[in-house]
């Protein structure tokens, strides 16, 4: 399959990685120069969990340089740059192009479907984990399943296709008829732990541990399935709660990605998650004055980088 990535940071050069090794012709495009230099030159380097080699890949930062239309562009930038870098893909989008996004967070699909069109928009969600670690460097973190779907649930030829790829490339693949449910189920499981791991700079398992962390996070969940129940979204767990509890003993050693966007002063992707659901509560007129809360401390956070006192 012709398979571009757009967004080649710790995602994108993974999944594009694992899909070029499995035969696939893949292009990777990211804005970071310096680190398509360094896949040009010497090929890009993956270590960790599949093991450590060098994958033969070619990456550019232009979308001009790429020939012909691809089947499949994969959408991996972080979903602040979703509609800026989605813009850039008019001249490579074909007749029978799919965009499929698996990033985190709420919001990607309406963005790339209010450019090309909903027919043209594939969803998911991944449990593989991914760290950059350098230009040309990228560490295989976590493996853990993939789904994905059309956004009206049907079983077509091209989704079918699609995870077949996904499957030979190691990338274990189900297709989901309820995709909707679950972008909102890892939402949910992201708003239970990514800003408050921020607040108190712990890992997963500290999260669910002593009397005041607990508290919270149940709060910032309740609000979510609230929202979420009340928008006629069905989730993947009846108690979305107790998932999340579970994911983060799972997971106890995970810094999780908002986490480590704050420890390298980076802007994180609040207003998608926790803001995300302030949002959509304010629509349905469901109450989330715990979202709201900890969405503004994040921003503060963010504000503040330049000031922030090291002792
Ligand atoms: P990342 O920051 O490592 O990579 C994003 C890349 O996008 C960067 O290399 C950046 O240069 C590039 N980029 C920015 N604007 C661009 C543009 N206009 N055109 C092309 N490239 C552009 O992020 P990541 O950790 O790979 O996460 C990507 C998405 O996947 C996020 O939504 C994240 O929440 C989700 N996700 C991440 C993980 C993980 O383990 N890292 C796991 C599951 C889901």
């Amino acid at each position: 399959m012709r398979i571009n990535i757009v967004g080649a940071g710790a995602m994108g050069s993974l999944f594009g990685g694992l899909l070029a090794e499995s035969g696939n012709q893949v292009f990777l495009i990211d804005i970071w120069k310096e680190h398509v230099d360094a896949i040009n030159n010497k090929g890009l380097w993956i270590e960790g969990l599949s093991g450590n080699r060098f994958v033969k890949i070619e990456a550019s930062t232009e979308t001009e340089e790429i020939q012909g239309k691809p089947d499949l562009i994969v959408i991996f930038v972080k979903s602040y740059h979703t509609e800026e870098a989605a813009n850039k893909l008019l001249p490579i989008i074909g007749e029978n192009t799919s965009l499929l996004t698996l990033q985190n967070g709420l919001g990607n699909t309406e963005i790339l479907s209010k450019i090309y069109g909903k027919e043209k928009v594939i969803a998911g969600t991944t449990s593989f984990g991914a760290t950059i670690l350098g230009p040309g460097k990228v560490l295989h973190a976590g493996t853990g399943p993939t789904a994905i779907g059309e956004l009206d649930g049907k079983l077509t030829t091209r989704i079918k296709d699609i995870a077949e790829v996904l499957n030979q490339s190691g990338i274990k693949t189900e297709i989901n008829q309820n995709v909707l449910g679950l972008i909102w189920s890892k939402l949910v499981i992201n708003v239970g732990i990514n800003a408050l791991g921020v607040l108190m700079r712990v890992k997963n398992g500290e999260i669910v541990k002593g009397e005041f962390s607990p508290k919270i996070q149940r709060a910032l969940v309740e609000e979510a399935v609230q929202v979420a129940k009340k928008k006629g979204i069905k989730l993947t767990h009846e108690d979305m709660l107790n998932e999340v509890i579970s994911i983060c003993k799972k997971t106890e050693n995970n810094i999780n990605s908002m986490l480590q966007d704050v420890i390298r002063k980076r802007k994180t992707e609040i207003d998608f998650i926790n803001g995300a659901i302030v949002k959509e509560g304010e629509m349905v007129n469901i109450p989330t004055p715990f979202n709201q809360m900890i969405t503004e401390l994040i921003r503060a956070i963010e504000e503040k980088y330049e000031k922030q006192i090291n002792i």
